[in-house]
C-alpha cells in the first residue's frame, strides 16, 4: 500500500486547530479508501519557535520537509512578532527555495453559503485565481538607508523575469484549458508600470498562441476588483502577479462567503519539491483557542494536496463530504453566521467521508 509522507506545520493561533482537524479527516479519509495511508510528521516551527531560537525554523529545516510528498501548512504570524518576520522566516523561506511558483486559489459558493454579493448564484462564482509566487513585488530586493533621520529611504523593487512569467502564462493558460469554460483573464497594471507590465502583457500574447482554444482578456487590476463585485458570472480563470493575486484572492475569498473557508496550493509542477497547501486565512489570535476556527479551507487545502498526488477519487470524496456538511446549517461557525465549534465540523466531514459515496 502506497504510504505517503506528509509534513504538517500548524504554525501560529488558529492555524494548530485547524491543522489537527485536516490531518484527522486526512486519516479517516485514507482508512476510509483502504488504498492508501498517511505518515503525518508535525514540526513545531513558528513564532513560539521564533521566540525560543531566534528564528522561525532550524537552520536545516528545509532539508526535514524536502522528501516529504506535501506539506500541509497552517498559518505564520503572531501579534507581538513582526509580520515581515514570521512570512519570510516560514512561508517564504520555504515556497521560494521549493520553487512553489504557481500558487492556485479556487473560490466558490459552496452549498449552503451565503455570498455578500446579493443574489449571486453559486454557478455564477467559481473562479480559480493563479498567483505568480516566486518573483514580482515580492522578489526581496531592495533596501533602506539613512534610518532614523530626515534621508531615510527605502525601495522594494519588483522584479519579473521572462521565465518566470512564461512559466505562469503557460501554467494558467493550461489550466484554463482544462476547466469547462477555457476562459482566462490576465490582470495588469501596464497603463501605469509600464516596464515589467508591458513585457508581462506581451509574454501573455505569445503564450495565448499556444493555447488557441483558451478565450482570453486583459484586465487592470482596479477594473478587475469591480468585475468581481458587478459580474462575477464572467470570471472563470485568473492569472495575476505576485501582490496583485495577493489582493484580489482576498477580495474573492470574502466574496464567497468566507475567509475561513477558501483554500490554497502552492505548487511546483514539476514535483522536484514538495509543493504546500495551506488555508487562505491567518492565525486570526482574536479566535485562537476558543475552538471556533473553521476548519472548512483546511479541508479544500487537503482536497487539492490530494488532486496533486493524484489521488482524484479521494479528493472527490472528501469535497462531496465538505459540500454536505457546508450545505447543513448547523454545521457553520461563527464567521458564517453559525454556533458550531471546529471539533463538530469535523466530526460532521468525517462521518460525512463514511457515508458519502462519491
Ligand atoms: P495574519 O496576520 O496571520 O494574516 P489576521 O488575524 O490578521 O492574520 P486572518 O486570520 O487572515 O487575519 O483573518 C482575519 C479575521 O477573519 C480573523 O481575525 C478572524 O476573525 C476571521 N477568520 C479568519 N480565518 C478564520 C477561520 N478559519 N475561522 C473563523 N474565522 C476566521
Amino acid at each position: 500500500m502506497k504510504t505517503y509522507k506528509i509534513a504538517a506545520i500548524p504554525g501560529d493561533g488558529i492555524g494548530t486547530e485547524v491543522i489537527a482537524a485536516g490531518v484527522e479527516a486526512l486519516q479517516a479519509l485514507a482508512k476510509r479508501e483502504g488504498a492508501f495511508a498517511f505518515k503525518v510528521d508535525h514540526f513545531d516551527w513558528g513564532s513560539a519557535y521564533y521566540k525560543k531560537h531566534g528564528r522561525m525554523m532550524p537552520a536545516d529545516g528545509r532539508d526535514q520537509i524536502r522528501h516529504h510528498d506535501a506539506i500541509l501548512f497552517g498559518s505564520a504570524g503572531a501579534p507581538d512578532v513582526p509580520d515581515h518576520i514570521t512570512l519570510w522566516g516560514l512561508r517564504l523561506a520555504i515556497c521560494q527555495p521549493f520553487d512553489q511558483y504557481a500558487n492556485v486559489r479556487p473560490t466558490r459558493v459552496l452549498p449552503g453559503i451565503t455570498s455578500p454579493l446579493r443574489k449571486v448564484e453559486a454557478k455564477e462564482l467559481d473562479w480559480v485565481i493563479v498567483r505568480e509566487n516566486s518573483e514580482g513585488e515580492y522578489a526581496g530586493v531592495g533596501g533602506r538607508v539613512h534610518q532614523g533621520s530626515p534621508l531615510e529611504a527605502a525601495t522594494d523593487v519588483s522584479v519579473f523575469t521572462r521565465a518566470g512569467v512564461e512559466r505562469i502564462m503557460r501554467f494558467a493558460f493550461h489550466l484554463a484549458q482544462s476547466r469547462p469554460r477555457k476562459l482566462l483573464t490576465v490582470v495588469t497594471k501596464s497603463n501605469a508600470q509600464r516596464h515589467a507590465m508591458v513585457m508581462w502583457d506581451e509574454i501573455a500574447t505569445e503564450i495565448s498562441a499556444e493555447f488557441k482554444d483558451v478565450n482570453w482578456d486583459k484586465m487592470l487590476v482596479d477594473a478587475m476588483t469591480m468585475r468581481m463585485v458587478m459580474r462575477p458570472e464572467t470570471i472563470d480563470t485568473v492569472v495575476a502577479t505576485n501582490l496583485h493575486a495577493d489582493i484580489l484572492s482576498d477580495l474573492a475569498a470574502a466574496l464567497a462567503g468566507s475567509l475561513g473557508i477558501a483554500p490554497t496550493a502552492n505548487l511546483n509542477p514539476e514535483k522536484v519539491y514538495p509543493s504546500m497547501f495551506e488555508p487562505i486565512h491567518g492565525s486570526a489570535f482574536d479566535i485562537m483557542g476558543k475552538g471556533i476556527a473553521n476548519p472548512i479551507g483546511t479541508f479544500w487545502s487537503a482536497v487539492m494536496m490530494l488532486e496533486h498526488l493524484g489521488e482524484v477519487s479521494a479528493a472527490g470524496r472528501l469535497m462531496n463530504a465538505i459540500e454536505r456538511v457546508t450545505s447543513d446549517a448547523r454545521f457553520h461557525t461563527p464567521d458564517l453566521g453559525g454556533k458550531a465549534r471546529t471539533a463538530e465540523v469535523t466530526a460532521a466531514v468525517i462521518d460525512a467521508i463514511h457515508g458519502a459515496n462519491a
